[in-house]
This record gives structure tokens, sequence and C-alpha cells, in this order.
């Protein structure tokens, strides 16, 4: 019996939570679904991730007006993810910002990564044919920028490559609140189709240094507490080292993907099998690793194509 590809069998909806962190942070999160952040400055709101489309995008911007009436001002991309970007436009910002990292990897491969995305997860992409085509930054910063929102400072962050090579994260110093990009997932299976390896652990313990007391992952519940943080930054460091340690044996002893990515899924089944989207990034994620253990310091470009080759190659 074959997988369905990537989360195409995945069809049921999620419920939504829209979790107040603080007076200024709110969390859209739905079971495992990508989410969204919301900044509540003085005089306006920062939006961090938009969801897929302009449509999915609407249900945000409802849970928004709830809380506040004030203008959203900012869109911040964490890094260029069909699935995170392509609402945007619903949001009317004045400025989209990403850092330059991702903005070149929006140059190079955006338009292969929406339609591998659109075809990797149907149920997100609702109302496909309201995306304008990709988003582009109107305002871009290497390493870090601060936005102030009123008083309310707010630190836009590259503390390292993990993700991907443009993983921006926003931090509140007043409050200890961060709001992770897919760097930190919780409850839910990192994607490191695009990732770097090596990297992304010193990245996670850049974040653990800035002492939050509470994160927004990527995915999976608000995490409001530092204990919780503790878990969530703990569970995905682990998660990163455990395949990338299983693909490298494997590679040292000469095996080919296929044998490689059957003892990685089977090593870190009974630890990570309950995350969301397990079965879906594992491909990737191994054949990634693969990758960066031997001969692509750089990701390659997924395609629509290269994807499905890659699923019937190591699935069937
Ligand atoms: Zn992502």
């Amino acid at each position: 019996m074959s997988k369905a590809f990537a989360s195409q069998a995945d069809l049921q909806d999620k419920q939504v939570s829209f979790t107040r962190l603080s007076d200024h942070a709110y969390a859209y999160t739905a079971e495992g679904d990508p989410n969204t952040g919301v900044i509540v400055g003085d005089d306006g709101v920062m939006v961090l991730d938009t969801q897929a489309t302009p449509v999915m995008a609407e249900d945000v911007i409802r849970r928004i007006r709830a809380v506040t009436d004030k203008p959203i001002r900012y869109v911040l991309l964490s890094h260029y993810h069909a699935v995170r970007v392509l609402g945007a436009s619903a949001y009317g910002a004045q400025e989209i910002i990403a850092s330059q990292d991702t903005y070149d990897l929006i140059v190079e491969r955006g338009a292969q990564d929406m339609q591998s995305e659109i075809e990797r997860f149907p149920r997100l992409f609702r109302a496909v044919e309201t995306i304008p085509g990709l988003t582009w930054p109107t305002m871009t910063f290497q390493g870090r920028m601060t936005v102030w929102l009123g008083k309310l400072e707010v630190q836009l962050l590259q503390l390292g490559r993990g993700h991907t090579k443009g993983d921006t994260v926003a931090w509140l110093p007043q409050q200890q609140i961060l709001f992770s990009g897919d760097l930190v997932e919780f409850g839910a299976t990192p994607y490191a189709g695009d990732a770097y390896f090596e990297d992304w652990p010193k990245t996670l313990d850049a974040i653990a240094a800035l002492r939050p007391n509470a994160l927004v992952p990527g995915r999976g519940a608000a995490l409001t507490t530092p204990e919780m943080v503790q878990q969530g930054l703990a569970g995905t460091r682990a998660f990163v080292s455990d395949l990338y340690a299983s693909v490298k044996a494997g590679a040292a002893q000469g095996k080919d993907l296929r044998a490689i990515y059957r003892e990685a899924h089977a090593a870190l089944k009974p630890k990570y099998g309950q995350w969301v989207i397990f079965d879906h990034c594992m491909p990737f994620d191994v054949t990634r690793a693969l990758d960066e253990a031997t001969s692509y310091r750089d990701p390659r470009i997924w395609t629509a194509e290269r994807d499905k080759a890659m699923w019937a190659a190591l699935e069937s």
C-alpha cells in the first residue's frame, strides 16, 4: 500500500484558537496547521505570516478585529514558504517585511515553491484562485531591524539558518515573547526539505539565549510558559538532531537514499510519529539531510515534478 502524496489525504478542517499571550501578542493556531502571529502596538498591528490564501487570511483578520480596530501596518514573512505567505494581500499592509535572504529565495525559487506547495497541501490552499501571485516584500533587512509600534519595540532578528536560509524571528524584548516561524514546532513535525541541519541546533541555542517567557511556534499550540518554551525548543532540536544522525550514519555506510529513508523512518516513528505531518515531512527531510551530509551545501529547488518523483522513489 502506498501513502497518499504529502498532505493530499489530509482534508479535515482543524479547530482554530486565537490565544492571548499579553496585551500586545496573540497567536492564531489550528491544531498543527501553519500559525499566524499578531502584535498589537500603540498605533498599529503587525501580522507574522499570513496563511496560504487571501480567503484563509480573512479568518485571521476577523479575529484581529475582535480585539483591536488599529490599522494593520506591517506583515512580516518569517520565511518564504508559500503556505505562510501567499495570503498577504488580504491584510492591506503598508509594508511587507522579510530578510534579504528570504527575498533572494523568492526570486530564486518562489514560483516553483508555490506550485509545489499548492499540490502538497490542497486543504490549506482554500480558494487558491484568490492568490494574486507571489508575495513580494516591500522592505528587506540583513541581520536585524527594529520596528516601533508606538512605544512597543519589535525586533526582527536573523539568529541563524535552520528551517531555511532566510529564517527571521520577531522578539518583543519588553515582554519576552518570541514568534519563531518554523524554526520551532510543537506537536508538529519540523519540515526540513529546505533546511540547514548543521546550523539549526545552533539557531535554537540563540533563541533559548533570549530566555523567552512565551513563544508562538510555526505550527502547534502557543507556548505560554517558560517550561513550555523549553519543551518546544527541546523537541524540535531532538527531531532535527536524531534525523540528521540517522541519515549521516546510513551515508557513512554507503547506503542509498531508499534504505536510509526506511531506517530513519523506523528510527524516528516511535518518538515522533504522533506529531502532525510526520509522514508528509519525512521523505523531504531525509532527502535534504542526505544532500547536506554528502554533496549539496544549499537545498536543491523542489518543483512539483521533483516532489512526485522523490515520493514515488521512496514510497512505492
Ligand atoms: Zn516553512
